[in-house]
């Protein structure tokens, strides 16, 4: 079976359902694909929508980030914050979070939640639960979609405009994680943090790292 929507997203974390959830309000035809069978990765873990105060502060924790993505990420933050209370999502006042960023306490499951209904309720959205993304679709260079093995085993292709690859981290991969981190380093609560995209033909990654 064959779709064709305006955005594809793998991976239904809290940076695969916020991207879906504000699409799908855009007016975007978005589909959705988790491999578990809930929504949430490691954000249920999380507690507070936090990053640094600063750009200054950020390169000093972060010194080898992308700068066009630490600007994004501490410029946007007032705007991410008023949309999460857009939504009806309690974020707190703001506080100190790690000694040098900055961050409110926010009702996640809440947020988890309402973004997923976003994209369960609008027209022309999916929310596909137990549906693995086994390749990208490559032509001419572009990636217009992936192939995604649904909860039922078929094999389902859907064509899309932009794809956004939000599978999260490498922590449940031993091999990668003895290597980039350490030969010791423990696996994560997130054992679904399989490191799809490191794996070839999927595009290159850059690494950005979380603190020290
Ligand atoms: C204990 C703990 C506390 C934390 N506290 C905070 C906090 O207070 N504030 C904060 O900002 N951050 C916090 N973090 C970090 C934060 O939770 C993560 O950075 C964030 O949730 C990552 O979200 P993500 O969507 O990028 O990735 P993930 O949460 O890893 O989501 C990726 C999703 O993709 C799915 N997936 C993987 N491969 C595929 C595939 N091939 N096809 C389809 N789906 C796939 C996975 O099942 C998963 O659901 C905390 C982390 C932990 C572990």
């Amino acid at each position: 079976m064959t779709d064709a929507v305006d955005l594809l997203v793998l991976g239904g974390g809290m940076a695969g359902l916020a991207a879906a959830a504000r699409a799908a309000q855009d007016g975007a035809t978005v589909v959705l694909a988790e491999k578990a069978p809930r929504t949430g990765g490691s954000a249920e873990y999380a507690g507070f929508i936090w990053t640094a105060p600063t750009l200054e502060v950020m390169r000093n924790i972060n010194p080898d980030g992308d700068p066009a993505l630490a600007e994004r990420l501490v410029d946007g933050f007032p705007a991410a914050v008023e949309w999460v209370r857009s939504l009806g999502v309690d974020a707190k006042e703001p506080v100190t979070v790690l000694g040098y960023g900055r961050g409110r306490q926010t009702d996640m499951p809440q947020l988890l939640s309402t973004c997923e209904r976003i994209v369960r309720d609008s027209e022309g959205c999916e929310l596909l639960l137990g549906a693995e993304s086994e390749r990208l679709i490559v032509q001419d260079g572009r990636v217009c979609g992936a192939e995604i093995r649904t909860s039922s085993g078929e094999l389902r292709t859907i064509d899309a405009r932009f794809t956004l690859l939000a599978t999260g981290g490498f922590g449940g991969d031993a091999e990668l994680r003895a290597q980039l981190i350490h030969p010791l380093a423990s696996a994560p609560r997130t054992p679904g943090s399989t490191a799809i995209s490191f794996r070839p033909g999927w595009p290159p990654r850059t690494f950005t790292s979380y603190g020290s």
